[in-house]
């Protein structure tokens, strides 16, 4: 682990005028991925930037807008709301289901979405893969258990995030400070994939941070949750992962929105499944063979081909809990 120093800036601006060009500053939030990056040797950074300084950005508020979360809001902060819970369940669920009590309490909302892959070919300090500027993903011929059957191409992670496919299923926005002013953006705009930037899994520069998180207001009727499936019932990263938002009715869909975690190196949208389950009454091997059709595409690597029976698995769990 190398020797770095620690910022305390008061302000976001004063992040914000960091270089963008700067390569030896590294943001921390809860620093429970961070940390583990740099005490790996991943990362090398001089100077450590702790955005827990800045006051503030640690909130839960409700106004004709919708629901807004301030980036350093920590993840208990956000499973325990009951205006969280009541109203968006897809977040709680997803919340909830993050990690341990212990990391929950530390990790953020903003540190949640940004976390980097937990790819192990990433992960040893040893391998400098295509991520970390290398010229070979050593997962594609490789160990691939855990990694993407959709949207990989030139590097095959998938985005560790369950807070993502939740918030992105429920048309979450995201407010980033610039060095100019605030931008808002869908998140489904805010993940990019590796063909973008193989080094990154989002639009942020460096000098660029979440600040907040807008959630609209729910529809009358509209009903969401969020489902995990893990290797081990103990706390781990999602194999796969659903989250829906739907309005039913006498067990029809009128509406349905589907965004899988686990596939992909950005959560996923899966229209097509979608478009096959609206407007029908839901059954088993319908939603089953939504899911199938709608993986029609999907190029698993040699280890993974299991993800495709296990999206049919958490999609029909997920759907049937909202009828
Ligand atoms: C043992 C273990 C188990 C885990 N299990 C899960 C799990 O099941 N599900 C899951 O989703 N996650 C899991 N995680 C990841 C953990 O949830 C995230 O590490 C946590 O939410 C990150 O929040 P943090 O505030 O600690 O981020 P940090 O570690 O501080 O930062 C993470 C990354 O985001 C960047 N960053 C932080 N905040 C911002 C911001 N506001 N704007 C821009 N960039 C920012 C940092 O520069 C860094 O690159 C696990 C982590 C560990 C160590
Ligand atoms: S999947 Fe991505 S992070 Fe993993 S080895 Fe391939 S290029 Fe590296």
């Amino acid at each position: 682990m190398n020797k770095f120093k620690i910022a305390e800036p008061q302000t976001l601006e004063h992040v914000t005028s960091l270089s963008s060009e700067d390569t030896t500053y590294k943001l921390m939030a809860g620093g429970t991925d961070l940390l583990g990056e740099i005490k790996d040797g991943i990362i090398e950074p001089e100077i450590v930037v702790d955005l827990l300084s800045i006051p503030g950005l640690s909130y839960i508020k409700k106004d004709r807008s919708g629901v807004r979360i301030g980036a350093l809001t920590s993840l208990v902060e956000v499973a325990e709301s009951t205006l969280i819970q009541n109203e968006y369940p897809a977040l709680h669920e997803a919340a909830l289901s993050v990690a341990t009590p212990q990391l929950r309490n530390i990790g953020t909302v903003g540190g949640n979405l940004c976390q980097r892959p937990r790819c192990w070919y990433y992960r040893d300090p040893q391998v400098q893969c295509r991520k970390k500027g290398g010229s070979r993903c050593f997962a594609s011929n490789g160990r691939n258990k855990y990694h993407a059957i959709l949207g990989g191409r030139i590097c095959h992670i998938v985005h560790p995030s369950d807070l993502a496919p939740a918030l992105m299923v429920l048309d979450a926005k995201v407010t980033i400070s610039t060095p100019q002013k605030d931008k808002t953006v869908p998140l489904v705009d805010f993940f990019t994939l590796p063909s973008v930037n193989v080094r990154r899994e989002n639009i942020l520069a460096p000098n660029e941070l979440v600040k907040e998180i807008i959630l609209p207001p729910v529809k009358r009727g509209e009903k969401s949750t969020y489902r995990k499936l893990k290797e081990r019932s103990t706390w781990d990263f999602a194999l796969v992962s659903a989250a829906v938002k739907g309005i039913v009715s006498e067990g029809i869909f009128n509406n349905i929105k589907i965004v899988l975690g686990g596939v992909a190196p950005i959560p996923w949208r899966l229209e097509r499944a979608e478009s096959l389950i609206r407007g029908r009454k839901v059954r088993i091997n319908s939603v089953k063979q939504a899911a199938r059709r709608a993986l029609a595409d999907a190029q698993p690597l040699k280890e993974n081909g299991y993800k495709k029976e296990l999206v049919e698995a958490v999609l029909s769990r997920a759907v049937f809990s909202l009828v």
